[in-house]
């Protein structure tokens, strides 16, 4: 029987991942790595997800302090794009928000990802929406997809949830969360890149108006390759508003490197009360989010000094979304647990990234810090959903608070959580038992074995 034959009739595997996002990805390399006979599924003809198909970027941070707390596959990807010229690697923060950033090129990254889950061995169907889940009881059996070819239908021992809106959890009847105590979700931000610029004459902006800038820098020396991340300039986007030429709800000048010197990445759209779930909410919020867009590129040209022969290069080909449904799982983190650095002796991944909530509803972003150089962990239980089986849950749509999803959705992150369902999953499925049933301790090891960055054991 031909493949294609075969897959007319469906698909099965060992694992299945739904989503092809930087969590679904890695969990479908950490699977494949650790021996499962992996297939992934992607709404999208390439992989990447936000990082992707929304330009978000850069990631942030692979660091606390001093120190690197992210490794595994998430560092490698790094080294990886480095290699083909596709990022500079990790560089100091010049707003200071946090130790470092990572820029990237989305292009190189969605050639790279093939590339990885080609050689990893990892089945692939793009283009292949999930539908609707396979229950037996309250375990998940597969997944129903809408695909090119009409629908299929795909078995597995266990399916990982990586949509970020957790669409596979949500169909299987697992309790969803979502948004804040009255439903309202972070912001939604249309990113898009500027090329042509002047770096350069920015520096010597910068150089002349430290005060401008959100963190007061020590600006005498700074050069145009120093400027990684831009926060404030002040007095010009306030002098913008007050002629009328923009209404972006921001509150200030938000801008990133790429790892190209006459390109920058705008983080500044800002669309509110919107649901992203809501069909015709995100239509309403995209078309908002190219509006401002526009409004933007003008005020850049305009007002902004490097910017007068910039050029609108890309835009996302979808509405940035930082939030939408959470699970809930086995453990439901807290930002207690973030901001007092709690420890868990089934943590599978750390960051010292702080809670930062864009406003659901106007200007203002809020940020809560941990102690300085301080790390927080996420135990494996908030990747496990309470009452059904089958099934695990990677990247955005893990078991946390509104306020505790404000750090734990930064990319690094996500794909330590996928690395950690990756590998729990090849588990389950190699010796037939649930997620729940997973030892902590046995998977910490395994990750550990695998590069992963974890703290020194607690007690239980
Ligand atoms: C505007 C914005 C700014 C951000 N800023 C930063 C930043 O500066 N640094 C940083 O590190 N992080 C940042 N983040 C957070 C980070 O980018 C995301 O939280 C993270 O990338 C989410 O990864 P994920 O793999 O969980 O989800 P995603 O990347 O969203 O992946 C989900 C995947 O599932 C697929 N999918 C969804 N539904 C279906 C379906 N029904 N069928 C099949 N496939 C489906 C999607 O196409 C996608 O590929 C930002 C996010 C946003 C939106």
């Amino acid at each position: 029987m031909s493949a294609a034959t075969a897959a007319k009739r469906g698909y099965e595997a060992g694992v299945l991942v739904v989503g092809g996002g930087n969590a679904g990805c890695v969990a479908a390399l950490a699977a494949a790595r650790r021996g499962a006979d992996v297939l992934l599924v992607e709404r999208y003809g390439f992989l990447g997800g936000t990082a992707t198909a929304s330009m978000v970027g850069p990631w942030m941070t692979f660091h606390a302090g001093q120190r690197r707390v992210v490794g595994g596959i998430a560092q490698e990807i790094v080294d990886r794009l480095q290699r083909l010229g596709g990022s500079p690697g990790h560089l100091p923060d010049a707003s200071s928000y946090v130790p470092t950033i990572t820029p990237f090129d989305p292009e190189i990254l969605k050639a790279l990802l093939f590339e990885m889950l080609s050689e990893a061995g990892v089945r692939l169907v793009l283009h292949a929406w999930f539908l609707e889940a396979a229950m037996e009881e309250a375990c998940v059996r597969g997944v129903r997809l809408a695909t090119v070819g009409g629908l299929r239908d795909a078995q597995a021992r266990i399916v990982i949830d990586a949509t970020a809106d957790a669409h596979v959890a949500a169909a299987a009847g697992v309790t969803m969360q979502q948004g804040d105590e009255r439903g309202r979700v972070q912001a939604c931000t249309m990113i898009f890149r500027l090329s042509h610029v002047d770096r350069e004459a920015l520096a010597a902006y910068v150089r002349a108006h430290p005060d401008q800038m959100r963190t007061h820098l020590d600006a005498r020396a700074l050069r145009g390759a120093d400027l990684t991340a831009v926060a404030g300039l002040y007095e010009i986007w306030d002098q913008a508003r007050a002629a009328g030429e923009v209404s972006v709800p921001r509150e200030l000048v938000s801008l990133f490197a790429t790892p190209y010197d006459d390109e920058m990445t705008v983080n500044m759209t800002r669309v509110t009360g919107v649901d992203p779930l809501d069909p015709d909410d995100l239509t309403r919020a995209e078309m908002e989010g190219r509006r401002q867009v526009m409004e933007l590129t003008e005020f850049f040209r305009r007002r902004v000094p490097g910017f007068a022969q910039a050029r609108l290069a890309a835009t996302a080909v979808q509405l940035g979304v930082r939030e939408t449904r959470r699970i809930v799982g086995e453990y439901v983190l807290t930002a207690e647990d973030l901001l007092t650095a709690r420890r868990f002796p089934d943590a599978v991944a750390r960051s010292g990234y702080p809670i930062d909530i864009h406003s659901p509803t106007g200007a203002g972003t809020e940020t809560r810090r941990l102690p300085p150089g301080e790390t927080y962990e996420i135990p494996y239980r908030c990747l496990v959903p309470r009452g059904v089986d089958g099934l695990l849950v990677a990247g955005r749509c893990i078991s946390t608070t509104h306020d505790a999803l404000a750090s734990t959705r930064l990319t690094p992150t996500v794909m330590t959580l996928g690395q950690a369902a990756g590998t729990a999953a090849a588990l389950c499925a190699r010796e037939g038992i649930q997620p729940r049933a997973v030892e902590g301790q046995r998977l910490r090891a395994l990750l550990r074995e695998d590069g992963v960055d974890l703290a020194q054991e607690v007690a239980g």
